[in-house]
Formats: structure tokens, sequence, C-alpha cells
């Protein structure tokens, strides 16, 4: 498939989001990275969102509660060129009662190309990337042909 390129702002638009038994993990990360996360436009699902905001004193825009739907927000807005960067500290060792809104989040930032930090040594590493603070362009893959190509009755 070909690729297009879509170019990211040096204010990025962030989505936070944290299982329950990862919420401190990502609120001490946060905290940690917070002059980098300073400047750029905080999203969070409603939990995380509350907590964070709380600790690291700076805005979040406080989506819907993961489980209420919180997930498939943050999916639309990948989907709408809304977002450019996912960190989702997952946790490994419990089901959640949303693991199809999750599963599909994360089928949508790979359908995108959206950086995805699953868990703290990956968004450490994305955090400190110089595209962090420039303006860059992604690659996008360009699903004009493959929706022509689609047998349509
Ligand atoms: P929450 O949702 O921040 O509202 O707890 C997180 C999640 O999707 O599990």
């Amino acid at each position: 498939m070909e690729n297009k390129t879509q170019r990211v702002s040096e204010i990025k638009s962030i989505a936070l989001v944290a299982h329950d038994k990862k919420k401190e993990e990502l609120v001490d990360w946060a905290y940690r990275f917070r002059e980098s996360l300073k400047g750029h436009q905080l999203y969070a699902t409603g939990t995380t969102g509350a907590i964070l905001e709380k600790r690291i004193q700076l805005p979040v825009r406080k989506l819907v509660s993961g489980p209420l739907g919180g997930d498939q927000q943050i999916g639309a807005m990948i989907t709408e060129n809304k977002l450019d960067l996912l960190v989702f500290f997952l946790d490994p060792m419990q089901s959640q009662p949303h693991d199809p809104d999750i599963k599909a989040l994360l089928r949508i930032a790979a359908v995108w190309n959206i950086p995805f930090a699953c868990n703290q040594s990956t968004a450490e590493f994305v955090i400190s990337s110089p595209l962090m603070s420039r303006d860059h362009e992604r690659l996008v893959p360009d699903y004009e042909q493959y929706l022509l190509s689609r047998p349509i009755e």
C-alpha cells in the first residue's frame, strides 16, 4: 500500500490512559516528564484524567471513563486525525470489562500509524524523542486505492 504524509504540529495532542493498577505508574511517569508534557494538549479517559490533573497540575481534557466509552472516544479522535500520540499503560495481568473497546482502540492506532506506548519504558523513549518538540511528518497508509478496489455490488 502506498503511503502519504501527514503534518504533525510541534504542539501534540496526547492521550493518556492507564488501567486501574497502572494508574499510579502513569501518574509518576507523567510527573517525571511534566516539563516535556507541558505545552502539549493532554487528553485522558475520565478517571485517569482526574488523578493526573491533580498530581501534575497541568490541564487535561477529560473524556468519558474508559469502561463507559472513553477508549472509543480516543479511537474516534485518531480516525479524525485529532491525536498524535497514545500513551496507554495496560495491565497485562487482568482482563477488563471493556477489553473489546481496548482492542478496537489499539487496532485503530495501528490503522493510522499513531505512536502508541503501552508501558513505561516505551513511553520514556517516545517522550525523549526530539520529534516531541518540533513539527514533523508522519507516514499514513493511503487507503484510497484500497477503498476503490473493493468490489461493491
Ligand atoms: P479510566 O479508564 O481512566 O476512566 O479508568 C481507563 C481504561 O480505559 O481502563
